[in-house]
């Protein structure tokens, strides 16, 4: 006779354990990695990198494996220097993947977005823990973790994890720092509607562990290429179209402007923002042509739901107001697509 039950435990992993538990685990020393989705951004990088210093600080050997490069102005955060490229030290960071005992995932909670880290994160055996605030988890990934939208970023919820544990004395100017960085940019500045009454509370905190918000500030949006500034300018200039009918407005960038301007990893960050900027427009979509593929940011203001957008449309997801999508299609059939596919959100943009 077949035990149901026990077929169905055996077919179907446990479901996700609370993150909290996982402090029973850190306990003895341990061997730790740390990963975030491809290219990250500011709380991408301020979350591994806060858990970083805190863990090492515990006493664990712990190591913080970009699946790609990143932007260049975050590398003057502390520890940014440690962190491994997976693209471009492979051999070695599957070494350590490989022994560790515990994979911390932060800022992202499926795993194709750790592009070709997928397949050895989904493979390798050891406690996998998810901290992360977008929609829609792969819960079956993970032995424990927390998941939560309602969350500014993922940095304030690994200083959440830390002032929960039995460790938040090891809170340091060096933790504070990096976990600023990620609040800071994951709500604009403090201006998005995730920005709650514990965002400043948190922040607060975080000052008084000596953190320079000006510096952090400089560093991240004083820190351009004068390539990068005629590179936004020549966007807003030629490759914008606003679509008033849908109060929509499209930015699409060729191959030939991110040559021509020499635009590396993260030069493109923040260019979306300025579409939600004209009076009266609630969806922005900017096109860039990558070379691997089409890639597509959106934003939008007010109930416009941009992850069901890029989720049903292109192949990606994110939050309600900020989510991205990618295509393998060319610039032409994506830009013809979009316009079409706006037809059906006529009522809604409205
Ligand atoms: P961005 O437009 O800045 O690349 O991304 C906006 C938000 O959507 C971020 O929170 C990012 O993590 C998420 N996001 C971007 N691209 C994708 C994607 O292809 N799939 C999913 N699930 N989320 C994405
Ligand atoms: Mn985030």
């Amino acid at each position: 006779m077949i035990c149901l039950n026990a077929v169905k435990a055996a077919i179907l992993p446990p479901p996700m354990q609370e993150v909290q538990q996982v402090y029973a685990q850190l306990k003895q020393a341990k061997k730790i990695i740390i990963t975030t989705h491809q290219k990250p951004d500011g709380d991408a990088m301020g979350a591994a990198l806060g858990l970083y210093h805190f863990l090492q600080k515990l006493g664990h050997t712990v190591t913080v494996i970009s699946p790609t490069n990143w932007a260049v102005f975050l590398n003057w955060m502390p520890g940014c220097n440690m962190v491994v490229d997976y693209e471009a030290r492979k051999e070695e960071a599957e070494k350590i993947i490989c022994e560790t005992d515990i994979l911390f995932c932060l800022d992202f909670n499926i795993m194709h977005r750790t592009k070709n880290m997928k397949k050895i994160l989904t493979e390798v055996r050891c406690i996998k823990v998810l901290i992360d605030h977008h929609q829609q988890p792969q819960e079956e990934a993970f032995d424990y973790g927390v998941s939560d939208v309602s969350k500014s970023s993922t940095c304030e919820m690994v200083y959440d994890f830390i002032a929960q544990s039995p460790y938040k004395h090891i809170l340091n100017k060096d933790i504070g720092t990096c976990l600023f960085t990620g609040i800071m940019t994951d709500t604009g500045s403090f201006r998005f509607s995730s920005t709650t009454a514990n965002v400043h509370r948190v922040i607060a905190e975080l000052k008084e562990l000596g953190i320079e918000h000006t510096m952090v500030f400089e560093n991240i949006y004083d820190n351009f290429s004068e390539n990068r500034l005629r590179f936004i300018g020549n966007a807003l200039l030629n490759r914008l179209d606003v679509l008033y009918e849908y109060n929509t407005a499209l930015m699409a960038i060729p191959k030939r402007d991110l040559l021509k301007y020499e635009i590396k990893t993260g030069d493109t960050e923040g260019l979306v923002n300025y579409l939600l900027t004209i009076e009266g427009i609630k969806l922005g979509a900017l096109l860039i042509d990558r070379t691997e593929e089409r890639k597509w940011s959106f934003r939008s203001k007010g109930n416009f739901d941009v992850n069901v957008f890029a989720r049903t449309h292109f192949e990606g997801g994110g939050h309600k107001n900020a989510a991205g999508g990618r295509s393998s299609e060319g610039m032409e059939q994506n830009i013809k697509k979009f316009k079409e596919i706006l037809q059906q959100y006529e009522q809604q943009l409205q």
